[in-house]
């Protein structure tokens, strides 16, 4: 039997960023099954956007609630090396704030979506379906 207890284990796997994480999965199959097709991580724009709809100029960001410090039920504070674990998430958070300003700038709308709000799916797919069926308020830039 290893050290690691197996709640600590499940703890550190569900901490382990990557694309395609699970949330984000579940966003990309409710957007493909209401129809809407979409493009990911283009590496062309700023921070790398989750799902991208490029002629309605518009973006959907899939945060998870830790990494991203949504300080929501879900947004469990470690209590070991909880100032390296601050501080990553606070450098997250920039980098989150940098690339929605950029990405504002050159004509992007964009939608975050919350790990904790996709549980809510029906309420979800209202918000994925105003704000994808909205003209963008960015759309004088296309040229
Ligand atoms: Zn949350």
């Amino acid at each position: 039997m290893d050290r690691i207890s197996r709640q600590r284990r499940s703890w550190n796997m569900a901490r382990i960023p990557s694309k395609g994480s699970r949330p984000e999965m579940r966003v990309r199959r409710l957007l493909y099954s209401m129809g809407f097709r979409y493009r990911l991580h283009r590496m062309d724009l700023p921070g790398r956007p989750d799902i991208v709809f490029a002629t309605k100029r518009k973006i959907v960001q899939v945060h998870g609630c830790y990494w991203h410090g949504h300080g929501c039920a879900r947004d469990h504070k470690p209590t070991s090396s909880e100032a390296y674990w601050s501080e990553k998430i606070a450098k997250n958070r920039t980098r989150d704030e940098r690339s929605m300003k950029l990405l504002s700038e050159l004509g992007w709308d964009v939608l975050v979506v919350w790990e904790c709000e996709i549980d809510r799916i029906d309420q979800l797919r209202l918000r994925l379906r105003d704000f994808l069926s909205q003209a963008s308020q960015s759309a004088w830039t296309i040229s």
